[in-house]
C-alpha cells in the first residue's frame, strides 16, 4: 500500500498561506483566479514564473506576495525594476529559490503546477516540508512515485490531487481510502479520455499534424506540452501511472475509457457494479477550488452543468495503433523502477522536438519507444537515481531524434 493517510489530515484550515509554483501558467491563473474570489480565505506568500516577467509582474502587483521567482538573474533584475514601487516583494532566482519558496515556514499550502520533470524538485520540496501539497505537476510523481509518497509519508504531508481525474477519484472514494482499494470494496479505477483533437483523424494525416493542431484540445484550455501530450494520450498514460501512486493500485486495475464530451472526469467501479463519477463542466477551477478549500467547497466561477444541452454522453476503448504512447505508458508501469522516468524523460525531449518543428507527431512514440528498449527497467533507490535515469533517457532519446532527423 503505498498511499498516504491523506485526506483525514487534510482537515480545514482557517486562512491558507499559499505559495503558487508556476503561476503563469495554466493550472497557476486558474488557481489565482479561485483564490480572488476568496480573499479573506488565502494569503500569497509567493509566486513563480519561468521566463514570463511582464506576466508575472501583473500578477505581483494584484497579490502582493511576500516573494517572486524567475528562472535567472537577468530575469530577476527585469522584474525589480517594473515592481520598484512596490518594495516589500522579496525577488529570487533559480531551481533552489523554488524549493525555498516551497518549503518556507509561514506557507501552508503549495499549488505545485510547474510543468514537466523541472517540477519535480519543488514538489518534493514541498512534500518534504510537510504542506498540504496540491499537486498539477504529474510528472513528479511519474518520475519519482516511491520518492515522493515516501517523503509525504515521512513529513505528513497532505496530498491533494489537482488532475480533473485523479481529483475525480479521490471525490468518488470514500474516507477512509488510502488503507487500501479492496478495503473499501474498489474492483477498479476507471480515467476517462477525451481523446484529444486526432480521435477521428485519418491515421495516415498523423504525419503532417502541426503544433498548433496538436495544442487545439476540443475540450480543455492547457499549457502546451499537456496539450501535446493529450494529443498523443501519453497524457492518460501518465495519469494511469500517476493514479497506481496516488492510490495504491497496480496498472490491471486501472482502465482508460474515451468520453469525448469531457463531462464524466472519471469513475470508480465497486465489487456490488456500483459505479461512482464526479461530472461537472470541464474547467480546472473546479478541482482546483475542491482541492483549495477541501474538505470545504467554494464557489469556484465554474458554471452549472447543462445536461439538457449536452444531451448525450459517448464512450469508446481507445485505439493503441492510433494511440501507441498509452500503450508504452502502461508497459513501463509494469516494468516499474526507472521505466515511467525514462518514459517521462524521452517523452518530454520528443514533445519539445515536435513542438520545435524537428519531429513529426506520429513519431513522438517511436522516440519514446526506442528510449524506453535501450534502458531496461532498473531499481530505483534515491532521488540521485531518478535524476541519473532522467539524464540518461534526455540523452539516448536525444540520440534517437538526430537518428531521426538523418532517415527523415
Ligand atoms: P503551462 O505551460 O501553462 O505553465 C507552466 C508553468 O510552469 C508556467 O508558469 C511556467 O513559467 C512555469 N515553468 C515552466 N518551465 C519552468 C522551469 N524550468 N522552471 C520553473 N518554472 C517553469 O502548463 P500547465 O498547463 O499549467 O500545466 C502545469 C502542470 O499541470 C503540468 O504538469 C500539467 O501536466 C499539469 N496539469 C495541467 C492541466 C491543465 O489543464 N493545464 C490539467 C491537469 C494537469
Ligand atoms: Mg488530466
Amino acid at each position: 500500500m503505498v498511499c498516504t493517510s491523506l485526506p483525514e489530515r487534510a482537515t480545514a484550515v482557517e486562512k491558507q498561506v499559499l505559495t503558487v509554483l508556476g503561476a503563469t501558467g495554466s493550472i497557476g491563473l486558474s488557481t489565482l483566479d479561485v483564490v480572488a474570489r476568496h480573499p479573506e480565505r488565502y494569503t500569497i506568500f509567493a509566486l513563480t514564473a519561468f521566463r514570463q516577467v511582464d506576466k508575472l509582474a501583473e500578477l505581483c502587483r494584484q497579490f502582493l506576495p511576500r516573494c517572486a521567482v524567475v528562472c535567472g538573474p537577468e530575469q530577476a533584475k527585469l522584474l525589480a525594476e517594473k515592481l520598484s514601487d512596490l518594495p516589500r516583494i522579496e525577488i529570487l532566482h533559480g531551481p533552489q529559490a523554488l524549493e525555498q519558496v516551497a518549503a518556507a515556514s509561514e506557507v501552508t499550502t503549495v499549488m505545485a503546477a510547474i510543468v514537466g520533470a523541472e517540477g519535480l524538485g519543488s514538489s518534493l520540496a514541498a512534500a518534504r516540508a510537510g504542506k498540504r501539497v496540491l499537486l498539477a505537476n504529474k510528472e513528479a510523481l511519474v518520475m519519482a512515485g516511491e520518492v515522493f509518497m515516501s517523503a509525504l509519508r515521512a513529513a505528513g504531508a497532505v496530498l491533494l490531487p489537482i488532475d480533473s481525474e485523479h481529483n475525480a477519484l479521490f471525490q468518488s472514494l470514500p474516507a477512509g481510502f488510502e488503507y487500501g482499494l479492496k478495503h473499501c470494496g474498489v474492483r477498479k479505477l476507471i480515467l476517462t479520455a477525451s481523446g484529444g483533437p486526432f480521435r477521428t483523424a485519418p491515421l495516415e494525416s498523423l504525419a503532417m499534424v502541426t503544433p498548433a493542431q496538436a495544442c487545439a484540445h476540443p475540450n480543455w484550455s492547457m499549457g502546451r506540452k499537456i496539450s501535446v501530450d493529450s494529443a498523443s494520450m501519453m497524457n492518460k498514460g501518465l495519469e494511469v501511472i500517476e493514479a497506481s501512486w496516488i492510490f495504491g493500485v497496480s496498472a490491471e486495475r486501472i482502465e482508460v475509457v474515451i468520453h469525448p464530451e469531457s463531462v464524466i472526469h472519471s469513475m470508480v467501479q465497486y465489487e456490488d457494479g456500483a459505479v461512482l463519477a464526479e461530472l461537472g463542466n470541464p474547467d480546472m477551477r473546479t478541482p482546483i477550488a475542491h482541492a483549495l478549500a477541501y474538505p470545504q467547497r467554494l464557489e469556484s466561477g465554474v458554471a452549472n452543468l447543462d445536461l439538457a444541452a449536452i444531451a448525450r454522453l459517448s464512450f469508446e476503448a481507445p485505439d493503441l495503433e492510433r494511440f501507441p504512447c498509452l500503450q508504452l505508458a502502461y508497459e513501463a508501469l509494469k516494468a516499474g523502477g526507472s521505466a515511467p522516468a525514462t518514459l517521462n524523460a524521452a517523452n518530454e525531449e520528443a514533445v519539445a522536438a515536435f513542438l520545435d518543428g524537428r519531429l513529426r507527431f506520429d513519431r513522438i512514440a517511436s522516440i519514446v519507444e526506442r528510449t524506453l528498449t535501450r534502458m531496461p527497467a532498473q531499481a530505483l533507490q534515491s532521488l540521485e537515481d531518478v535524476l541519473a535515469t532522467d539524464r540518461q533517457a534526455r540523452a539516448l532519446a536525444s540520440e534517437a531524434l538526430i537518428l531521426e532527423q538523418k532517415a527523415a
